[in-house]
């Protein structure tokens, strides 16, 4: 069994800007064969003191950072790498406080660079098939469990005043998607499943009215819930609901105030984390999302 990155390997693998520097043109541009402005096969310099490359030929200049995260940032490289290597290191994530007090930049930079990081990790538009379990689930605000509530038969989508509601499918031995919805109608939910799950496949969900039209799309089986009922054989929907647990145990635990707006960002940072919890190096998985 492999190890776990430790920050050991890390600071000997990123000791210093220029390291970041090319690993960021190596990951953006390594296809590179030859220069795109005298279609020269070339290789790229580094410009001295600049973030940039040129081609030693024609002088065409290459700047690794345009549209990425880092494009424009005062922070050294050597820190977004750092605040990067402890986001993926954290299993129920790490807050803008201590990226504040741990690479040594003010809170609200620590705040953006934590945002700028979970803007990469939106779902993909890979279909989950086989067997999905679909769930949703409620978070922020004060009232725990108040997951049976909602689930009463023929009710129209609760409003829950200080909550927000998620939507999730998971793919068993696969991976997880996870979306903010504006409440748990048929017309919030389906869109979603529709657009990730494949034709055909069969999904599990408790008997709440809105997943009804799945059975146009999908061989779809029903946990009773509301008889007390958790597993009928391989119809359950315990591992969404686990799912769920990483969930709240982030934002419960880890970020203390979460607002709608970015509610979103956090979920997936979540999904990432357990879409890839078998995984050894999540910087590295990180890193190559730039
Ligand atoms: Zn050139």
């Amino acid at each position: 069994m492999t190890k776990n990155y430790t920050i050991t390997q890390f600071r000997k693998e990123y000791s210093n800007d220029d390291v970041c520097l090319d690993k960021i043109f190596r990951l953006k541009f390594d296809g590179l064969k030859n220069c795109p402005s005298c279609k020269q096969p070339v290789m790229f310099k580094r410009v001295t003191k600049r973030t940039c490359y040129y081609c030693p030929r024609c002088y065409h200049q290459i700047h690794p950072l345009k549209n990425t995260i880092f494009e424009k940032t005062t922070t050294p490289l050597t820190l977004w790498f750092y605040a990067m290597y402890l986001f993926a290191a954290s299993k129920n994530g790490v807050s803008a406080k201590e990226i504040e007090r741990q690479i040594g930049v003010t809170y609200k930079t620590a705040f953006r660079m934590l945002h700028k990081i979970r803007s990469l990790l939106e779902n993909d538009l890979e279909l989950l098939d086989g067997i999905i379990e679909l769930d949703e689930t409620f978070v922020g605000g004060k009232n725990k469990n108040r997951h049976r509530d909602k689930k009463v038969q023929g009710c129209q989508g609760r409003s829950f005043k200080d909550k927000t509601p998620v939507f999730g499918m998971l793919q068993r031995d696969g991976k997880v998607k996870a979306f903010v919805v504006p409440n748990t109608n048929t017309e919030s939910l389906m869109p979603h499943a529709f657009s990730h799950i494949a034709e055909n496949a069969t999904v599990c969900t408790d008997e709440w009215y809105a997943y009804e039209p799945l059975r146009h799309k999908y061989t779809h089986e029903q946990i009773q819930h509301n008889k007390g009922e958790y597993a009928n054989g391989n119809i359950t929907t315990n591992r969404v609901e686990n799912y769920w647990s990483n969930v709240k145990r982030t934002l419960n635990g880890t970020y203390i105030t979460v607002s709608k707006k970015y509610l979103q960002n956090y979920v997936n940072e979540v999904s990432f984390k357990f879409n890839h919890r078998k995984d050894k190096n999540l910087f590295d998985i990180l890193i190559n999302k730039v």
